[in-house]
């Protein structure tokens, strides 16, 4: 069904209030089969806010509103929506209802304008509101369907959840079933190349990529008549794109890599340490943004000087003298040094430029990622080719993530 979310509010054409609301909808819409073709966000002025709904159904026959619908003077999409549609208001003896014990159990006097919210247009299907005071509602009439819900986020999700998502049901005559597969060590652009062959040309799967930083993510989603075949046919599809783009694959129920690598240990029973440069302990904060991760991690290294490398796991002074402090080497004997100091299984180490700035002879974005599990003991090049200190930072502990997830997957 072919969507657009429109959302009200001036707040949101000064830059003061992003709209999340927007994005928020669209992907609960997208996930459901709803065609989302266009958000418009207009002020709180009455012959603008037609003239956009008027737009938005000349195209699309559902038109999710957000915001204006409280007490006050300026909230007005409720009886523009209404007008547009041709129907009057009624007062609702529910909403009446729940505004007077919400006034009660705070101990506050409803004032005139709060009745305000208990009008809505004849015909519509409520969505009472336990979150806040302004009610949402749908209203259809000639096959357009609008739903006005109330402008905080808060309220928003909870109507969501509370009514909206099982009343757009209705208008879904196929099942949606998707799953979502990370991938981390490969571009977008290059997993379109190597995926164009089951990509290109193809309805049902479809095959959706997301370049977010340093990762890539597919959705694989389909409508079929029922739930289970649009399960088999995207599991079909995540076979063929498994044999194309297995190997940069690491997890095909779009979780973090974090979750994935602590699961994994978890698993095998493996510990794991780090020592850091560059990152300065984004690692454990990653390993220990996990629920449970005590059991794979007891400590993990900061080692931004040289004299720390050497003194706290152990680096030997000469391989920093003759390789310098960012080498292959150098990544190698802090991962090793940290796995003996820490008497861990496995332990990760990197070290390089953040940015923006480099040593002579060396750029911002280069850098050497160590690890060491039994006695085995390696190193990956990195070179970022960015001076984003920043996103130097964060891609480097998704690629220390990865190092690690290659090595006990
Ligand atoms: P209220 O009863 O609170 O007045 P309302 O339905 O009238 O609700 P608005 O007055 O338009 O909604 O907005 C209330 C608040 O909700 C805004 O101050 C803003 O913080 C937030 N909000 C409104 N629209 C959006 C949006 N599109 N995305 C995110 N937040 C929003
Ligand atoms: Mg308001």
């Amino acid at each position: 069904m072919k969507t657009s979310i429109l959302a009200v509010g001036t707040e949101l054409l000064f830059g003061q209030t992003v709209n999340t609301n927007a994005s928020f909808l669209s992907d609960k819409l997208n996930h459901m089969g709803f065609d989302v073709m266009y958000h418009f966000v207009v002020g709180d002025n009455p012959a603008r806010l037609k003239a956009k709904l008027a737009e938005a159904f000349s195209d699309t026959d559902l038109v999710i509103m957000t915001g204006g619908l409280g007490p006050t003077q300026d909230d007005l999409t409720k009886e523009m929506v209404a007008e547009y549609m041709g129907r009057d208001m009624y007062r609702d003896d529910i909403v009446m209802d729940m505004l007077a014990g919400f006034f009660e159990k705070r101990g506050r006097k409803m004032t005139e304008n709060n009745v305000k919210q208990a009008y809505l247009p004849e015909g519509c299907t409520p969505f009472y509101n336990e979150s806040g005071t302004a009610p949402g509602f749908a209203l259809s009439v000639d096959g357009k369907t609008a739903i006005c819900l109330p402008g905080p986020p808060r309220e928003l999700k909870w109507l969501w959840d509370h009514g909206v998502r099982a009343y757009l049901e209705q208008f879904m005559d196929k099942k949606m079933f998707y799953r979502v597969i990370r991938t981390i060590g490969i571009g977008e652009s290059d997993l379109e190349t190597v995926l164009m062959p089951v990509i290109d040309g193809q309805t049902d799967p479809t095959v959706a990529t997301y370049a977010k930083e340093g990762e890539c993510t597919l959705r694989v989603a389909s409508q079929r008549d029922t739930i289970e075949e649009a399960e088999a046919a995207v599991n079909e599809m995540i076979k063929r794109i498994d044999k194309l783009v297995g190997e940069y694959i690491y997890s095909y129920d779009d979780e973090n890599l974090n979750e994935v690598v602590v699961r994994i240990l978890k698993e095998k029973g493996l510990t794991i340490t780090s020592a850091e440069s560059c990152t300065s302990g984004l690692f454990p904060a990653a390993i220990t943004d996990v629920a449970g991760a005590s059991e794979v991690m007891s400590s993990a290294y900061i080692t931004y000087s040289n004299e720390s490398k050497i003194n706290e796991i152990g680096v030997p002074a000469e391989l920093i003298d003759k390789y310098g402090v960012v080498s292959p080497q150098v990544a190698e004997a802090m991962a090793a040094g940290a796995k003996a100091r820490a008497g861990a299984d496995i332990a990760v180490s990197v070290t390089g430029y953040a940015g923006p700035d480099a040593d002579p002879g060396h750029e911002a974005g280069e850098a050497y990622i160590g690890f060491a599990m039994g006695d085995t003991v390696g190193h990956h090049d990195i070179l970022t080719s960015r001076n984003d200190r920043r996103w130097n930072r964060n891609y480097l502990l998704l690629r220390m993530l990865r190092a690690v997830y290659l090595l006990i997957r």
